[in-house]
């Protein structure tokens, strides 16, 4: 057979004159009736080249297997000149392998002190690994990868669009969560699993309603892991879930779509993402079950203490659910990780589910947080903020987002505002406001700037085509979330509070970078 191997992404494959990438599932077929046999690849390793991959060594040169179809494609192999460091924790191995694209070597050493700290972590919240041996595999490049990441049995590619050693400490942080994320998935995921998400007929769509858990509660644990390790200050985590909080209130599509729903749909409708162009109005129409689903693990983290003293996490949920569930070759039903919170903590959380999964209302951030003694506040953001690397370019007043490289594109209109009640669309270009041009510096003040109730005309291209629209200015109704410990805290509620935002003392000096 022939493979196409010239996407450079977490789910497909890519080779050229510096390495071959192989992601399993896009590259080798099955035969049919035969998934159950062992299987092997042997390569033909150029002179100077190494392979990586998390399959088992075979006594043949060269060769890599695995017991079954399902086992073997589910580690990527790397062969290529790659850069290695390899630390073991509790007698396991782990390696980080990354294709160095000559940029590469700053962020690195941190990178390993950082992930060390967090494979402790998870190792002590666990109790051991799930694995013998585990391999972080790293393309970042931004023009080359394609963004993303994949978790698998005893490994994780991650293709990120900018370099390890981005000089924003941000991409720095981000780079780091998806790290976390993607091992926490060796737990999360690949053993303990929601119905259906294997073992996969490959013929047939696999829908379900469970990404909530498998995706939106790894995408919370990413975080606090990152805390809890002492990689992130208390300040850096409690601004990262302010964050999440942002994410999903510029989500339109959270007032139609449930999180369930989401979930369920994604097979045929991954589109939620605004970086893709082909997303439609995926922003309005979508919720994207990683933020709320992040949000909600959140927020039940936060109730199970409060309700208990104290006295239980949603860690040991996770972990109940990992002893009960991990090792099964079928996955858990929907009602498993409620029921496994009431037998763990005592609390019942079917009224917050049922309207958290089931429901288009607003999440209850400031009460929850009140419980435990955070204070979460909203307010207008301030002209820093609103630059800040992962903030979308939304301006409130118009309900639009809008594309800035060097053109300013409509990006989204937000249903029922005023961008919408002007006609405004995606894809227009915006070039001018009052007769004014607009560009790189001047578009937030020229569009968005001004009293409820004013008009100004805009000019732009839509088609190839000139025209000017009158566009009325409402208020805006954007906010930007704080979050901060509330003052004079003592006794019951200081005691959680510190146990869910990890000891002061594991704080390491890190440059101040806010999402
Ligand atoms: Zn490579
Ligand atoms: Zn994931």
């Amino acid at each position: 057979w022939r493979s196409y191997a010239n996407t450079l992404s977490c789910a497909a494959s890519h080779v050229d004159e510096t390495h071959a990438h192989i992601t399993g599932g896009s590259f080798f077929p099955y035969v049919v009736g035969g998934k159950r046999a062992p299987h092997t690849v042997t390569i033909a390793v150029p002179r100077g080249a190494r392979v990586a991959t998390g399959l088992d060594p075979h006594v043949k040169r060269n060769t890599w297997g695995a017991i079954d179809y399902d086992t073997f494609i589910d580690a990527p192999i790397e062969v290529g000149k790659f850069r290695q460091e390899t630390f073991t924790v509790a007698g396991v191995p782990h390696h980080i392998v990354v294709h160095e694209y000559g940029h590469e070597e700053q962020n690195l050493p941190r990178l390993v002190d950082d992930t060390k700290r967090f494979v402790r972590f998870f190792r002590r919240m666990f109790g051991g690994f799930p694995f013998d041996e585990y391999w972080f595999m790293l393309h970042a490049h931004p023009t080359l990868c394609r963004g993303g990441a994949l978790e698998h049995l005893n490994s994780t590619h991650l293709t990120l669009t900018s370099y390890l050693d981005d000089p924003d400490p941000l991409r720095y942080d981000w780079l780091l969560s998806v790290m976390s994320h993607e091992y926490f998935h060796a737990w999360n995921v690949k053993r303990m699993r929601p119905l259906g998400l294997g073992p996969f007929d490959y013929t047939k769509e696999t829908h379900t309603p469970g990404l909530w858990i498998a995706e939106g509660l790894t995408e919370y644990y990413c975080l606090y892991s990152l805390r809890q390790a002492g990689a992130w200050t208390r300040q850096q985590f409690l601004d990262w879930l302010a964050y999440f909080v942002d994410r999903y209130h510029d989500m339109p599509g959270r007032r139609v779509m449930t999180l369930r729903e989401s979930s369920f749909n994604t097979w045929t409708k991954a589109t939620w993402s605004p970086r893709r162009e082909h997303a439609g109005n995926a922003l309005n129409a979508f919720v994207d079950y990683y933020t709320k689903g992040a949000l909600v693990g959140w927020l039940i983290d936060l109730m199970i203490r409060a309700e208990t003293n104290g006295r239980h996490t949603l860690d040991e949920v996770m972990v109940a659910m990992f002893r009960a569930h991990g090792d099964a070759e079928l996955g858990f039903d929907e009602e498993a990780f409620e029921r496994t919170a009431a037998e763990v903590t005592g609390v019942s959380l079917r009224t917050f589910l049922r309207s958290a999964l089931d429901g288009t209302g607003k999440l209850p951030f400031k009460r929850v947080c009140k419980t435990i003694g955070l204070e979460l506040t909203y307010g207008a953001a301030t002209p820093k903020e609103e630059k800040r690397t992962f903030r979308r370019k939304i301006l409130g007043t118009l309900g639009l987002e809008v594309a800035v490289d060097g053109r300013v594109k409509v990006r989204n209109v937000e249903p029922d505002s005023a961008a919408e009640e002007a006609g405004l669309d995606r894809g227009d270009e915006l070039i001018a406001v009052d007769g004014e041009r607009l560009g790189t510096d001047n578009w937030r003040r020229l569009l968005g700037e001004g009293e409820p109730g004013t008009t100004k005309a805009v000019a732009l291209f839509r088609h190839g085509r000139l025209q000017t629209r009158p566009v009325t200015l409402r208020a805006d109704g954007r906010r930007k979330t704080r979050i901060a410990l509330a003052k004079g805290l003592t006794g019951a509620r200081k005691r959680w509070l510190e146990g869910w935002l990890g000891p002061e003392s594991k704080e390491r000096a890190v440059p101040s970078a806010r999402p």
